[in-house]
């Protein structure tokens, strides 16, 4: 059976208009006005916008750092993604070193499989590179994977300059984007060490061991060898004034630099890592939260078009069970923070309704360039004929409040608790089928695996 959600109001990048969307099986099959199918179902959408589903192209699900695992999994985050209006995440799948890529993706099929509400696919993050590692690179693009991850910090992860030089020019054969944790490891671990010695061993320590120029001297670094390399790279999670400096720089010597930022480095401050009690230490993630200029010149880029994505770096560690591991010293904090549940109404409240973006940008934002991006469009990403019936029901006018006790993200706090919001989705559809209804999930583990690269061939 087809299904016609008729008179919302359809957002896309370029602009906004009013029409029916036909929905036949998985697919987009017509967009006009007036349709008509007298064995369609009708979906009354008057009144509402509608947008293309979400894309978090940024999340950390069932990933284990070694001495803890995320709190949320495969089956709760895309629970909490999907309630949102997000209709696909791309999470990280991640080689531990000495396995294959294969092996690595291996293991996050098994993480996600059957039990995701929402669509996923994987970027593949390189912790340990040989000759052996860029030999399977063509097959990465068989599987799916258009798009990888490099460390620049942590040790576990972090690889080396000249690696990330040789990568980058590997995927220029094999096909595929890089982006990078953009942080020099070397002069955090020290200046860690640094802050441990003075005594700052509370959460008030995380920020002073990663300053600002931590973060845009390292995005310098990636820009410079991505010149060298002469290939396209994306920043992940850009937080700073400074590192977007470099990016505008890069950008007018003709170098692609795509850039993510997310909710967080928006709205939150580094004043949060003084509240008592350890308090602070539900917002240490890396980069950490910044100052209100960082804000200021992160929403300035957006709204002039100089930022192409807001993922959420979506890892969470309970507050009371996880954060404590650091209780005697900061730099055991597990790092990472939750979001997938509520990045589209943060976006949509303090963005949209504030007048620092439009809609329409919105749009952008979070479905048709992280699809563009990651090889998804259009059959996601888009409202076309063609596209799959991944559709938000948008009720503008509803009014909400987040709070740990009202989400369905598995941990036990929110960064964002007590903010008020406007709109939510109502409605979503993935794929053609209902999903969410009236704000709630009424179809779980949906999801399935999507293979990218399909719409580019
Ligand atoms: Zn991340």
């Amino acid at each position: 059976m087809s299904i016609i959600i008729k008179g919302g109001t359809i957002v896309t990048p370029r602009k906004s208009y009013i029409s029916d969307i036909k929905i036949k099986g998985e697919k987009i099959e017509e967009i006009g006005l007036d349709l008509k199918d007298d064995n369609a179902e009708i979906i009354n959408a008057e009144g509402r916008l509608v947008f293309p589903g979400f894309i978090d192209s940024h999340t950390h699900l069932d990933l284990d750092t070694g001495y803890t695992k995320t709190s949320d999994n495969f089956k709760t985050g895309t629970a909490a993604a999907i309630k949102g209006g997000t209709t696909t995440i791309l999470d990280f799948a991640t080689q531990n070193r000495g396995e294959s890529l294969k092996e690595a993706v291996g293991n996050w099929h098994n993480l996600s499989k059957g039990i995701s509400s929402c669509d996923y696919g994987f970027h593949m993050a390189i912790t340990h590179w040989n000759e052996e590692v860029k030999s399977e690179l063509g097959k990465m693009k068989d599987q799916g994977i258009t798009s990888y991850k490099a460390y620049m910090a942590y040790d576990n992860l972090r690889i080396s300059d000249g690696e990330i030089y040789d990568i980058l020019k590997a995927l220029k054969e094999y096909g595929g984007l890089l982006g990078v944790h953009c942080e020099n490891g070397d002069l955090v671990n020290t200046m860690i060490r640094e802050q441990i010695k003075r005594g700052n061993t509370s959460p008030k320590g995380h920020p002073l061991s990663r300053p600002n120029i931590v973060e845009a001297e390292a995005v310098s670094r990636f820009i410079d060898i991505a010149y060298l390399a002469d290939a396209p790279i994306y920043i992940v999670h850009l937080s700073t004034k400074e590192a977007l400096e470099e990016v505008i720089k890069a950008r007018r010597r003709g170098q692609k630099v795509y850039v993510e930022t997310c909710p967080q480095y928006l709205l939150l401050q580094d004043k949060l890592y003084f509240l008592e009690n350890f308090e602070g230490a539900k917002y240490v993630l890396s980069p950490p939260l910044r100052k209100k200029e960082d804000c200021e010149s992160l929403w300035r880029a957006l709204s002039e078009g100089d930022i192409d994505m807001i993922g959420t770096d979506h890892c969470s560690f309970n507050f009371h069970s996880q954060k404590t591991l650091g209780f005697k010293d900061f730099s055991k904090i597990p790092n990472g923070i939750p979001g997938v549940e509520h990045r589209p109404v943060l976006m949509y409240t303090y963005g949209v309704m504030e007048g620092r973006i439009t809609k329409e940008q919105m749009c952008s934002l979070l479905s048709e360039m992280p699809a563009k991006l990651f090889s998804m469009y259009p059959l996601k990403g888009a409202l076309e004929v063609g596209s799959y019936g991944d559709i938000v029901i948008w009720d503008e006018n509803y009014q909400g409040n987040i709070s740990s006790t009202n989400q369905i993200q598995k941990v036990d706090y929110t960064p964002y608790e007590g903010f008020k919001t406007l709109g939510r989705a109502e409605k979503v559809f993935l794929r053609g089928t209902l999903v969410v209804d009236e704000g709630r999930i009424v179809k779980e583990n949906y999801g399935r695996y999507i293979k990218r690269g399909e719409a580019d061939d």
